[in-house]
């Protein structure tokens, strides 16, 4: 559990994506909950936010640029239930009031939905939610989510709250994702579905790791069954394999890609090597032509880990050095790796430094 004081510089990330954690607790029991992948003994629980550092916070967003808030476990540690705050409904209306311009998204997985919630929920202006229904079918979820809960996302979906987007997950076996689809379809208020698979890193338990190979084997060619299935414009996949994304996050993925990557190619021109994680590296070979490019694969984490803020210095020295990237590159080149692995004091995951890297290995660095 983080302190107080920790808590505090926690909060200092909501600017990012204007996200403002409420609490890590969530009430489910999730095998494939990313949680349970965490490295060992690095799983952060963040406290119930209070109202005088909510206040704070709210202040201290990009409102201006960006005007919506996201209220969600958070948006670094992606598990937490904001329905299980006590002041959600307070909270909401502050933002009304002080903010009306703003949108005000709540991220939930619906299974704490009680009639005064909809009931205040449906006073709020400008509000889109998100339900992590991940499935209706009674078997699945209680073998999988540890906890039925299906009356409260009933509740939720059927409230006629305005709901953004529905979340299901692919757990390997299609009639249970047709049933959801089927099940929730008809419901006009939801403006997206979202299918997703389920990822492991090498800390996952060995059920969370069996059930993550069931659904990343069956993905695909489940998604082309949906595809066939249901012809609902609103069905969206989100994929986190770029190359054959077409959702909507994977879509705005690219677009900060593809950004680093052109202002780092203008800078630089070709001499540039650019380091990808296995995830972009279709995408931008594809894209980019002649572009120098080295494929990372996530050694650290392992598993179906595809994302540039989880590359580590050792990752990058497997790839530059030894080759597993696509071939050993010369020392003193000019290299380019991902900001977002990177801290604010240029560290890594594990505290290595950028400078440490560079003096260690002789490479030459620009952040992209
Ligand atoms: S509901 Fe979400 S946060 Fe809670 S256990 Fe399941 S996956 Fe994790």
């Amino acid at each position: 559990m983080l302190s107080r004081d920790q808590y505090r510089q926690f909060l200092l990330s909501a600017r990012l994506t204007n996200t403002i954690p409420l609490g890590s607790a969530c009430g489910l029991r999730c095998v494939f909950c990313s949680s349970k992948s965490d490295i060992p003994g690095a799983r952060t629980i963040i406290p119930q936010i209070t109202k005088e550092e909510f206040e704070e916070c709210l202040d201290f967003l990009d409102l201006q640029h960006r005007p919506f808030v996201t209220l969600a476990g958070s948006e670094i540690v992606m598990y937490g239930e904001p329905f299980l705050h006590p002041l959600l409904l307070e909270f909401v209306e502050i933002i009304n009031q002080r903010y009306p311009w703003v949108d005000v998204g709540v991220e939930t997985s619906g299974a704490h939905c009680s009639p005064r919630l909809v009931k205040g929920l449906n006073r709020v202006r400008n509000l889109a939610v998100s339900v992590s229904v991940n499935t209706m079918d009674e078997q699945a979820r209680r073998t999988y989510m540890g906890v039925d809960a299906r009356r409260s996302v009933r509740r939720l979906l059927d409230s006629g709250l305005p709901i953004r987007a529905v979340h299901l997950t692919d757990f390997g076996e299609i009639d249970i994702l047709l049933r959801d689809l089927d099940v929730l379809q008809p419901n006009g208020r939801v403006e997206a579905f979202v299918i997703r698979r389920i990822d492991y890193t090498r800390f996952s338990s060995p059920e969370g790791r069996a059930l993550a190979h069931r659904s990343m084997a069956a993905y695909h060619e489940h998604l082309r069954l949906v595809d066939d299935h249901s012809d609902d414009p609103r069905l969206m996949a989100q994929l986190l394999d770029l190359d054959a994304a077409v959702g909507r996050f994977g879509g705005m993925q690219r677009t900060a890609a593809d950004g680093a990557v052109a202002r780092l190619l203008d800078r630089h021109g070709t001499d540039l090597y650019m380091c990808c994680p296995d995830s972009s590296y279709a995408y931008l070979r594809r894209k980019l032509g002649d572009m120098r490019l080295v494929r990372v694969p996530n050694l650290t984490f392992g598993g179906s880990v595809v994302c540039a803020g989880l590359l580590t210095f050792r990752d990058l020295r497997s790839a530059l050095l030894g080759g597993s990237g696509g071939g050993p590159v010369a020392v003193g080149s000019l290299v380019g790796i991902p900001a977002n692995m990177l801290n604010p004091n240029t560290q890594d995951l594990f505290g290595e430094t950028l400078y440490h890297f560079q003096q260690e290995t002789g490479y030459r660095v620009v952040i992209g």
